[in-house]
């Protein structure tokens, strides 16, 4: 479902390029999940990027499905990561003026379907648990509560690929406990291929498939 091939990555600073990702390769299939740890710095957020598409390699090839999104234009891109891809960042990124509904709502918009996705987004609050904050603004909610909305977000679309990253590290012990538990139930619910970076080992642990990103590699651990 999804695999990347010899990906390289390097930043440009005024005393030349500065590699970040020299050869990563990692291959999962529908419903596996894995979590990538390592140091501040290491690349593990350029490697996410990259992986879901927000960001291209120097060279090397993922294919997510049977598609290789990097062959495809700017605006055949952001459909296909609309399409494809749902991301949870470790600051929820909601929009602070929309409603718990309208967030969840929000990748809907730009994909080119024009069918009624409210019953399918009420159906996501209800899994993460926030029926009844459905009307409610992200300033309203806990930290934990934020992230089950992205997390319902990063769903709507029913993405083939989730990537988060440190989705956890704002939260504390109990609220983490429950997005690690919403997360590492879809592999096996949905079908999808789950990608997580942490630094926490309480959640790493959780994980069949665990990997060290150190100089610029992917080494299992
Ligand atoms: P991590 O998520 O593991 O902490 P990042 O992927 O965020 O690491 O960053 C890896 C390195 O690349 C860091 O040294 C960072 O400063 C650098 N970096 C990240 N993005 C850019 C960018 N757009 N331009 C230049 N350097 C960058
Ligand atoms: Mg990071």
């Amino acid at each position: 479902m999804l695999r990347a091939n010899s990906l390289c990555k390097s930043y440009p600073t005024r005393s030349g390029d500065l590699p970040i990702l020299t050869d990563v390769s990692v291959a999962l299939d529908r419903g596996e999940s894995a979590v990538i740890m390592g140091p501040s710095g290491s690349g593990k957020s350029t490697l996410l990027n990259i992986l879901g598409t927000l960001e291209s390699p120097d060279s090397g090839r993922l294919t997510i499905g049977d598609q290789d999104p990097f062959s495809l234009s700017g605006c055949d891109l952001a459909r296909f990561r609309n399409q494809h891809v749902g991301f949870v960042f470790q600051d929820h990124h909601l929009l602070p003026q929309c409603s718990v509904l309208e967030n969840v709502l929000l990748p809907t918009l730009a994909a080119s379907n024009s069918d009624d996705c409210t019953a399918q987004a009420e159906e996501l609050i209800e899994q993460v648990g926030l029926t009844n904050r459905s009307d409610h603004r992200p300033a309203e909610l806990s930290g934990g509560e934020r992230q089950r909305v992205a997390i319902a977000r990063a769903l709507i679309n029913s993405p083939s690929v989730v990537l988060a990253d440190e989705p956890t590290g704002n939260l504390d012990r109990r609220s983490a406990e429950s997005v690690a538990q919403l997360l590492l139930a879809l592999p096996a619910a949905d079908g999808v291929v789950l990608i997580v970076v942490t630094h926490s080992e309480l959640l790493a642990d959780k994980f069949e498939r665990k990997f060290d990103l150190l100089d610029g590699t992917l080494t299992p651990r």
